[in-house]
């Protein structure tokens, strides 16, 4: 049987390899990027570090070629006909499959303000490329709209590269999806104390220029490298046109099969019963199950919690599970912060922790959905 995927991340590294360990399968992997399957997350750091090869790459060239699974870069798929089972590539080339997986991942968000294009984002490894060739041009200055995760992140290697950084985010409060108010406060006034850093809440952007940021209240922010850190959406633009059922992502049921069985999807691309993660974790085990079920096996992705981490900034932190439930509790210890929440039943459903994590592990196991 022959499975084509679509693809160069870790749900497609993950989903490849699952399905060549079966018996009698052919596994082709059609990836746009020029590189190998690498790890997404440590493109943030790579901004101000550099790393091995063995630290950034998932595997060498060799694991592919030793498991038989034929991994073709700068392939990128653009139709796929489902009654021929056939993708069309952008170079000209057609190939046929019995399994389709579709693990496109997703594409960082680009709100539609003026002057947009004289932004960048930072999702693939060509964004990375093109953002350390602004540092290298000497930029003093940069803004990075949105302050989630991966914006604090990015601002972080930034400040290391001696580049002053300015934070802005539309809500009122910082990282509003991973803390509660109080926390929320409480990191809040940490990254005002940063030197060099400044961070704006409740503003919105009118226009982007290669030199400045111009906010709607008139302000203007001097800007050698603005970055939209603004979320992510599915690339399942292919599925669409192709008939398959998409809603924020492809639909699929937990075992990753999409509204043509022949077809399935995994991934920051895909939408599952529980709904979408875009989590590294999360990818890894819909790819996993893709793989195995695509191949003939059978395996669920049963719903999980996955936490989110972040250690930048000087600020640890680890939020897992429901911000808000029934009750809550909170501790506030010198500069550590936990904040317990729990269902009507008394089960723990969520946590922040801050500062010290050590309990991280123990109260992820604790935790129900
Ligand atoms: C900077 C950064 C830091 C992150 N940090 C964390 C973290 O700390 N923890 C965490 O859990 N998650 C983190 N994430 C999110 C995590 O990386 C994603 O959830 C994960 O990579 C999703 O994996 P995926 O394989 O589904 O998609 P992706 O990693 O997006 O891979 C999809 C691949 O498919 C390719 N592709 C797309 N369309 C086509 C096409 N038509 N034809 C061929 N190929 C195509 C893309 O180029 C890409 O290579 C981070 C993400 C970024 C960008």
């Amino acid at each position: 049987m022959k499975i084509l995927i679509i693809g160069g991340g870790i749900a497609a590294f993950e989903a490849a390899v699952a399905a060549a360990e079966q018996k009698n399968i052919e596994v082709t992997v059609c990836s746009r990027e020029a590189v190998l399957p690498y790890r997404r997350p440590a493109l943030s750091r790579m901004v101000s570090e550099s790393i091995t090869d063995n630290a950034f790459y998932l595997k060498d060239a060799a694991f592919y070629r030793e498991r038989g699974i034929d991994i073709k870069l700068e392939k990128e798929a653009l139709r796929i006909d489902r009654k021929k089972k056939q993708v069309f590539f952008k170079d000209g080339d057609t190939i046929g499959y019995d399994r389709l997986i579709i693990a496109a991942g997703g594409y960082a968000f680009v709100p539609p303000v003026e002057g947009h294009e004289n932004a960048c984002v930072l999702r693939d490894y060509d964004d990375l490329q093109q953002i350390k060739q602004r540092l290298d041009e000497g930029i003093k200055n940069a803004v990075i709209i949105g302050c989630g995760v991966l914006g604090l992140e990015l601002a972080d290697s930034l400040l290391a590269k001696k580049c002053a950084v300015t934070v802005l985010e539309s809500g009122a409060s910082v990282l509003s999806r991973q803390l509660d108010p109080e926390s929320s406060a409480a990191v809040q006034k940490h990254l005002e104390s940063i030197p060099d850093f400044s961070l704006k809440t409740g503003v919105s952007v009118k226009k982007i220029t290669p030199e400045s940021v111009e906010l709607t209240d008139g302000t203007v922010i001097g800007s050698g490298l603005t970055v939209f850190s603004t979320g992510v959406r599915s690339n399942s633009k292919i599925a669409a046109e192709a008939g398959i059922e998409v809603k924020q992502g492809i639909v699929v049921s937990s075992n990753m099969q999409s509204s043509d069985p022949e077809i399935y999807a995994c991934g920051d691309v895909a939408e599952p019963p529980c709904g979408s993660y875009g989590l590294l974790s999360a990818a890894k085990a819909m790819g996993h199950a893709a793989g195995i079920n695509a191949a003939g096996g059978h395996e669920e992705v049963v719903p999980d919690i996955y936490p989110v981490r972040l250690m930048a900034l000087g600020i640890k932190l680890f939020s897992a599970g429901k911000i808000n439930d029934a009750k809550s509790k909170t501790v506030c210890d010198g500069g550590n912060f936990q904040r317990l929440t729990y269902n009507a039943c008394g089960d723990l459903t969520g946590a922040i922790l801050l500062g010290d994590l050590k309990s991280a592990v123990k109260l992820q196991k604790e935790m129900v959905r």
